[in-house]
């Protein structure tokens, strides 16, 4: 990812209404791995902890969307795996975000998909080593999956972003 201002994000954010855009708040810690080190640039808002964020690079700046984390059921104690990065975690390491799919906050329409808690995929991917002599090289190994991770994200990106468009 490349790095972009508050302003430039939140006005990237194609899902919400403007009032809502205004509201985004960057994290408090600095992004390990760093911005450029990152397929998706996510995050959850330090003051709306259920809130998180999702940008990607697009042809002419930023986009992207805003999403909620549903509560966990926690009698659902399984190793789920998250949509994105695709690599098995334990339950409360993966939750269910939904997407609003429309500006307008009386549309309650959502696209939903299973993420990494903490919209940090790149963490998990970039510390992916082989795992027997048969499997490529790590630098190979990590190319392959943030080829697949960036495809992921920004392909629901622009899903999100598409169905909010036509509303
Ligand atoms: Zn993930």
């Amino acid at each position: 990812m490349q790095p972009y201002t508050l302003t430039a994000l939140r006005d990237a954010l194609g899902n919400v209404d403007a009032a809502t855009r205004k509201t985004a708040r960057m994290p408090r810690h600095s992004f390990t791995p760093a911005v450029e080190e990152r397929d998706y640039l996510g995050w959850r808002d330090p003051s709306a902890p259920q809130r998180g964020y999702i940008f990607v690079d697009g042809v002419s700046g930023p986009e992207g969307i805003m999403l909620t984390k549903t509560r966990t059921r926690n009698s659902v104690k399984r190793a789920v795996m998250c949509e994105f990065c695709r690599i098995p975690r334990r339950f409360e390491q993966v939750a269910l975000f939904t997407a609003p799919t429309s500006q307008l906050q009386r549309d309650q329409s959502t696209l939903g998909t299973y993420l990494c808690v903490d919209l940090d995929c790149n963490a998990r991917v970039n510390a992916l080593r082989p795992l027997t002599p048969l499997d490529p090289p790590a630098e190979e190994l990590i190319a392959a999956r943030r080829q697949q991770l960036a495809q992921r994200s920004l392909a629901f990106v622009r899903d999100v972003l598409e169905r909010a468009s036509q509303r």
